[in-house]
């Protein structure tokens, strides 16, 4: 089965061009059409005290963090090469919801995450290739880092 739709899971870590390398290297074997995705976790607004009778108050994404987030995908996008890429920032409660929404949306038949990034160093696999790995509806690539 040849890949169709390969997507990059992109944190800015160190790691980050060796990863889309990997998926860069795949879509262009497969003749695959290539994403990127960074997702951008939505922010709790705690008011503090004094305002416990509100109701809940929807989690919203931080509007700076998703401006910063598009050029830094962006930059990441250029130096890969990467000018046909679509770019995708999206907020989501979570990486792994975001990462897997947008798989399902658009037909992602690959999805290429690294092994460790940010929050995964202590462990065998890091906690976003682990939960990407587990909830995915296509084949996943963790490239070791
Ligand atoms: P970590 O869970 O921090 O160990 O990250 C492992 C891998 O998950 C990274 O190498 C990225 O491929 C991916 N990843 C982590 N955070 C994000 C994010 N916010 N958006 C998209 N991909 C991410």
């Amino acid at each position: 089965m040849a890949y169709q739709h390969v997507l990059f899971a992109a944190d800015f870590s160190d790691e980050a061009l060796k990863v889309g390398e990997r998926a860069k290297d795949i879509a262009r074997r497969y003749g695959a059409r290539l994403s990127m995705i960074h997702v951008v976790e939505d922010v709790n607004i705690s008011l503090g005290g004094g305002y416990e009778l509100l109701p809940v108050l929807p989690e919203l994404p931080d509007e700076t963090l998703l401006r910063e987030s598009r050029a830094a995908l962006g930059e990441l996008a250029s130096k890969l090469e990467l000018q046909d890429a679509e770019l995708w920032v999206v907020d989501a409660p979570s990486t792994k919801e975001g990462i897997l929404g947008a798989a399902q949306d658009h037909g992602v038949d690959l999805i290429v995450v690294g092994s460790h990034g940010r929050h995964g160093l202590a462990l065998l696999l890091g906690s976003t290739a682990n939960a990407v790995l587990h909830g995915a509806p296509c084949d996943v690539l963790a490239v070791r880092i």
